[in-house]
């Protein structure tokens, strides 16, 4: 008589060490000091994400798996870094900028980024808004009528069911004044198949709707990936991406310049490059901003300016968002303007005065 095999179980989303370490994403000596980081910081890594990680420290693996470094704060560094906190009018809402806010109606995302600005609050343990929080966010962005744009951000909204997600965007619907909806995520790229038709169905709305996807480095837009981002352009839904420049991931000229190329290519328009805001633990992801604006610099003139994202810092303290380069004008001695030009020249502007 045969014996009963087990039948194989479908890959699932890593969460703890013990995950970690029987995938051999980690070594049994550095187990317990993660048990401690993991104490802090929730880890997830699904299986779309894992499949794509070499080596532990390769640019997919240093993303999501946690590191002794975590457990290290660095003075620089803030829990609140870009001061979300003291913007929050109610729960769910922050807002920052007179024409637009932020709606966050979950704090559960499909990855763990070990570099978040918001890695204090988002976590499996971080739930999503119950009905009467998010009444009552929906009730705030009603009687604001200066809001124009609402930034659907988390965790990830795209870990909404698709009978959340529609209600939400019903809501939406029923406010005169909103005439924008952008959504954040990273679902796109870490768990394309929950981008679904029946998700994509449920973003359709009257109002100017985008997606922008979070993306670091090229390797993350798999053909599953470019699947799931062309459902959502199917529905005249224009992609966006962000991206964060991060230490041994993307802050080389070659792998930059492959990440935007390939965003290009998935028809996704580059729209930030973020400075890494300072969120504890984070250091070893650190780019100091001359060294990307050298980065960045380095394209010019050489990549396509459809690929050219803006480099943008956030203040830290809750001070907004500005561009941070490169800067492409000098004042001359003589007190006029010159532009560098792409291969370094300078060039006097006639009319300019500095
Ligand atoms: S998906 Fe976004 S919110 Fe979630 S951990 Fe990554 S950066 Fe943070």
């Amino acid at each position: 008589m045969a014996l009963p095999v087990n039948p194989p179980q479908p890959p699932r989303t890593l969460r703890s060490v013990a995950d970690l370490l029987a995938a051999g994403l980690i070594t049994p000596a550095e187990a317990p000091a993660l048990e401690n980081v993991a104490q802090h910081y929730a880890t997830a890594i699904p299986p779309a994400f894992a499949k794509l990680i070499e080596s532990p420290d390769d640019p997919i693996g240093r993303q999501v798996i946690p590191d002794a470094a975590e457990g290290h704060t660095d003075p620089t560094e803030d829990p609140d870094p870009i001061g979300d906190d003291a913007l929050s009018p109610v729960p769910g809402i922050v807002h920052r900028y007179a024409d637009r806010a932020l709606l966050k109606p979950l704090l559960v995302c499909p990855l763990y980024c070990r570099f978040c600005f918001r890695r204090e609050h988002v976590g499996p343990g971080g739930g999503v808004l119950d009905e009467a929080a998010l009444e009552t966010a929906l009730d705030w962005l009603r009687t604001h009528p200066d809001i124009h744009e609402v930034v659907m951000t988390g965790g990830d909204p795209l870990m909404l069911s698709p009978r959340r997600m529609r209600a939400i965007m019903q809501a939406l619907e029923g406010m005169e004044h909103i005439h924008t909806i952008r959504i954040h995520s990273r679902v796109p790229v870490a768990d394309p198949d929950r981008l679904d038709e029946e998700m994509a169905d449920a973003l359709e709305t009257t109002r100017s709707m985008w997606l922008v996807a979070h993306i670091n480095h090229a390797r993350e837009l798999t053909p599953a990936a470019r699947a799931a981002i062309r459902r959502v352009q199917a529905r005249a839904i224009p992609v966006l991406g962000q991206s964060v420049l991060l230490r041994g991931v993307n802050d080389t000229p070659e792998a930059l310049e492959a990440l935007l190329r390939a965003q290009v290519a998935a028809r996704i328009r580059p729209y930030y490059l973020h400075q890494l805001d300072p969120a504890p633990g984070t250091a070893r992801f650190h780019v100091p901003i001359r060294e990307g604006q050298r980065l960045l610099a380095d394209l010019r003139g050489r990549v396509t300016g459809i690929a050219w994202p803006t480099y943008v810092l956030d203040i830290p303290g809750g001070h907004g968002k500005v561009p941070i380069g490169p800067d492409y004008l000098r004042t001359g001695p003589d007190g006029m303007l010159a532009a560098v030009a792409p291969d370094g020249t300078l060039h006097r502007l006639a009319r300019e005065r500095g």
